[in-house]
């Protein structure tokens, strides 16, 4: 007789699984637990794996005989057995039925949701755009948190980002890392450093985390105190410290380009090379939050890609990485999970704000909503959320789909689009050749 597992013991034996399968439209999408990431694999190779839990891998074979050679079916699972995938002919992983709509293209559930732990900020950065300082009156609970960190682990979801806000200013960050430890998941956090005293930091050292951003705007005393508040600095250096002293995790920097900081740019790297922190990434400031109060901070395009060039030019010398994810078309190839045209947002990823409202990314949540996690379970509002839906069925533009970056680009980032055009179709407003092309 079948029995059903306790939701209580399905979230243990999928967190003790090193491999999670979800179906997908394409095949399936496998997390791989050691290194916390996501491989896709097509019908065939899914076939494989679902059968070798019942069969021999010859039995296995006979069965794709007809299609498939000897030689490239031996290839294929030597080579899973190479990284654990198969073992002793069975593979290691538990697969999960995930809803799939018929005939859609897209996940079946998230790979990353980007929780705001908080709107709580203790400080006051003129950019902000979450518009942070006072926590919002009703923001989701420790129960409320836990009970989404369960539905995305049983929808196969395994990485959960924490932001804020300033989510070190949450009492009970370390009860939600936690919880989400205990589920089988790796944890990110973004934050300004500033509130990572020793204790803090040693803390989160008894934890498992993934990486830690922070926040770093500034080379300069001066500066990072002009954006971010007086005295800001020096926390924000003991902070680090402490983080990297005590932690255990990896450290990156993250900084965000806007008129006031655009000279900071190699001050920048050679602080993360002081503090030898092997990671830098630089974006562009987005009208959203306080800065859409202060236009005067936003950059023209070229300004923009200007400093965004910079900063690669200065990181071909430097040994620290620097990336500049705001690049349009983006600098590398990128294969896709998703068809069409559309950024991550409400295709991998989607973001909860402090109040429970999901949206395609933290720009996008408040002006088209999917819904909130009080009242339906994540799973329901990753498939019928409005706002996500919209994201998904989205045509894009001619401009875009002429282009020959289309395939790794599709269109660039559709946060961006829509808080600086205020519509989702447009190219990237970071993209030099949709503005020859007067797209923009
Ligand atoms: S035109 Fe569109 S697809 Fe091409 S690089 Fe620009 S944003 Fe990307």
């Amino acid at each position: 007789m079948k029995t059903s597992l306790s939701a209580d013991d399905r979230l243990r034996q999928l967190a003790s699984k090193p491999f999670v399968a979800r179906r997908e439209y394409f095949g399936c999408l496998v997390y791989d637990r050691q290194n916390s990431d996501y491989i896709p694999f097509d019908e065939e190779a899914t076939g494989i794996f679902a059968k070798s839990q019942t069969y021999s891998l010859d039995e296995v074979y006979r069965d794709l005989s007809e299609t498939v050679t000897r030689q490239s079916f031996d290839t294929f699972t030597q080579l899973c057995s190479s990284i654990g995938l198969i073992k002793d002919g069975t593979f290691q992983g538990i697969f999960l039925d995930n809803e799939m709509v018929e005939g859609s293209q897209y996940l079946s559930a998230p790979t990353t949701v980007y929780l705001q732990l908080t709107r709580y900020c203790n400080l006051a950065c003129k950019h902000c755009w979450a518009d942070a300082g006072a926590a919002r009156p009703r923001e989701l609970t420790i129960l409320d948190i836990r009970k989404v960190i369960d539905d995305m682990a049983l929808m196969g979801c395994f990485k959960l980002r924490l932001g804020g806000g300033e989510p070190l200013g949450r009492g009970d960050v370390f009860d939600v890392i936690q919880h989400a430890n205990s589920r089988g998941m790796k944890v990110s956090i973004a934050t300004n450093a500033t509130m990572a005293t020793r204790a803090v930091a040693s803390k989160l050292g008894e934890l498992d985390i993934d990486e830690i951003k922070v926040s770093m705007d500034a080379g300069s005393e001066k500066s990072y105190d002009y954006l971010r508040g007086d005295r800001a600095y020096r926390k924000a250096m003991r902070g680090i410290k402490n983080l990297q002293e005590l932690s255990k995790a990896p450290i990156y920097f993250h900084a965000v380009l806007q008129r006031d900081n655009l000279t900071e740019i190699p001050a920048l790297v050679k602080q993360a090379e002081r503090f030898e922190i092997p990671r830098i990434v630089f974006d562009i400031v987005a009208p959203v939050g306080r800065a859409k109060e202060n236009p005067k901070m936003m950059l023209t395009i070229e300004e923009a890609n200007n400093a965004l060039d910079l900063a690669r030019r200065i990181g071909e010398t430097s040994r620290c990485k620097v990336e500049i994810v705001s690049k349009v078309p983006p600098p590398f190839q990128r294969k896709r999970v998703f068809e069409g045209f559309g950024s991550e947002c409400g295709q991998l990823h989607c973001h909860i704000n402090s109040e429970g409202v999901v949206g395609g990314s933290g720009f996008l949540g408040t002006v088209l909503p999917a819904g909130n996690v009080r009242e339906r379970p994540l799973r329901e509002l990753w498939h019928q959320g409005h706002g996500l839906k919209v994201l998904r069925n989205n045509p894009g533009n001619n401009t875009c789909k002429k282009c020959d970056y289309f395939k790794s680009c599709r269109g660039g980032d559709r946060s961006r689009a829509y808080v600086t055009s205020g519509t989702l179709t447009d190219p990237d407003p970071l993209c030099l050749i949709a503005s020859k092309s007067g797209a923009h």
